[in-house]
């Protein structure tokens, strides 16, 4: 068996070794699961509901130590970490209202045949998440899949197992019975192994790239697949919005997690009479943002979780510098305690060729790109100009703007005058790279259970319209 080194990424230095799951192990995991499920899904909803609401009970009252842990292994703020904590605990709360509300239809197709359907749950589940917010997509995945009866069999990213780690021991202490869920601990051998192992559904968060080589291998078994993947989300400012408010916005929408966000609002689309004034207070913004530790007070930005994620993030800039202007740029920590960290200054680019990379692919960091448009229609054009298509954000007074943007702008979610603003009751995914299908809502329940219709004849007879051969 092989050990992960688990680092924290605000000093480079290991938090904790853990067991990886060997990809030869992982069919066994989900034949055990699949066992698991039989009983499961045989149980009143109301036990299964009990068992999720201990879950977000047990989260609950643990906020703060989860919160830690998680800060200490992405080096996110601990107040997004504790809100996304909370919200973990929404989701099995959510979820668990759900369990005794799936119902299926009937129709009558004549008056003497009746077509009844039952909501039957998939089977085993794999979730597939990245490491920018492990344990709520670990929640995410796991809550509605037990909700509607499935198993799940959950592969972390290796960076960041801890937090699912210390969801399955709340699990075992909530009453989930042993290996319906499971963890694959591992990187993409792992998660092809998982995808290969006969699992009946895959829902995979991640980027653009993995989720097409998880599409490909799910299409060879016919495994249906849903994709939450990348985005390069454009903020679009008009002279007539509340500027204070979308300024805040702009900068929390890419800033925030340094960066690393799937809906990070990383172009910024400014109407071209508000586009000097607009851009100098955003510079300002920038500057005077503060990069360092979570645990320190007054902190801002963290770092990026992984040390590759940080070079990456290096290679766009060092690449856009030839390609635009760097206008504004904060400073990263100086303090020796701090000098492995992996640090990344958020950074405002201007002046960008139309062509330069960072304009068309996500850089999951800290770095904001400005464009100015003249009109409606030219920032919807520049809105749609990427194979991306997971969120979008439009400023302005205007409402009939507001909305005729809303439905041209080819994006999953489209926030108008706020954003990234989320709920477990609102569907959520992409279009394009961003990928296909959504979780959450009504959509969740589609998502984790599979229609059987019943044809019921009140008398036992040759169907109308056949001939008895
Ligand atoms: P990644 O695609 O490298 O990894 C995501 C997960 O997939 C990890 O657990 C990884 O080990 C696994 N994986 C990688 N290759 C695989 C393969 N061939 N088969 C099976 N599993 C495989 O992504 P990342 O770098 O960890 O995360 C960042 C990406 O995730 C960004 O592109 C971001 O936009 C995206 N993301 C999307 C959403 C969304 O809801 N749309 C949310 C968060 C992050």
């Amino acid at each position: 068996m092989t050990n992960l080194q688990v680092l924290s990424p605000i000093d480079g230095e290991p938090i904790a070794d853990v067991a990886a799951t060997a990809p030869s192990h992982v069919p066994s995991l989900v034949e055990a699961a699949r066992r698991a499920q039989a009983s499961w899904a045989r149980q009143r909803p109301e036990k299964r509901a009990e068992v999720l609401f201990r879950v977000a009970d047990l989260i609950g009252a643990r906020l703060d130590s989860l919160a830690e842990l998680e800060s200490r292994n992405t080096g996110k703020l601990l107040g997004d970490t504790r809100r996304e904590a909370l919200r973990a605990a929404e989701a099995f709360r959510y979820y668990a209202g759900w369990a005794d509300k799936v119902a299926g239809e009937t129709t009558m197709i004549d008056s003497s045949t009746l077509v009844y359907t039952v909501p039957e749950p998939r089977g085993v589940v794999a979730g597939i998440v990245p490491w920018n917010v492990p344990f709520f997509f670990a929640a995410k995945k796991i809550a509605p899949a037990l909700a509607m009866g499935n198993a799940c069999v959950l592969k972390p990213a290796p960076e960041t197992p801890l937090t699912a780690m210390a969801l399955l021991s709340i699990l075992t202490e909530a009453g989930v019975p042993d290996d319906l869920v499971a963890l694959a601990v591992g990187g993409a051998d792992v998660g092809e192994a998982l995808v290969d192992a006969g699992v009946d559904l895959v829902v995979f968060t991640g980027s653009t790239a993995a989720g097409r080589r998880v599409a490909e291998r799910a299409g060879r078994a016919l495994t249906p697949v849903v994709l939450e993947l990348g985005g390069k989300s454009p903020q679009l400012v008009f002279a007539d919005a509340d500027l204070d408010a979308a300024l805040d916005a702009v900068v929390l929408g890419v800033f925030a997690s340094c960066g690393q966000m799937c809906i990070a609002g990383s172009r910024l689309l400014v109407e071209d009479s508000l586009h000097d004034d607009f851009v100098a207070a955003l510079g300002r913004r920038v500057e005077g943002l503060r990069v360092g530790s979570p645990f320190e007070q007054g902190t801002n930005v963290g770092p990026q979780v992984t040390a590759a994620q940080r070079d990456k993030t290096r290679g766009f800039l060092t690449e856009a510098e030839r390609q635009g202007r760097v206008r504004a740029q904060a400073a990263v920590p100086t303090a020796p305690e701090l000098a492995k960290g992996f640090w990344v200054a958020p950074t405002l680019l201007t002046d960008l060729a139309p062509d330069a990379r960072v304009l068309r692919d996500e850089v999951f960091g800290p770095v904001l790109t400005v464009q100015r448009f003249r009109s409606v229609d030219e920032a919807a054009d520049l809105a749609n100009r990427t194979p991306f298509g997971l969120a979008a954000g439009v400023w302005t007074a205007d409402l009939g703007r507001a909305h005729s943007l809303a439905a041209r702008i080819r994006s999953g979610t489209v926030w108008l005058n706020t954003y990234r603003v989320l709920s477990e009751r609102v569907p959520f995914g992409g279009r394009g790279d961003s990928g296909h299908g959504a979780e959450n809502g009504t959509e969740a329940v589609r998502l984790y259970t599979q229609p059987k219709a019943v044809w019921t004849s009140f008398e036992p007879r040759t169907p109308p319209g056949f001939d008895v051969v």
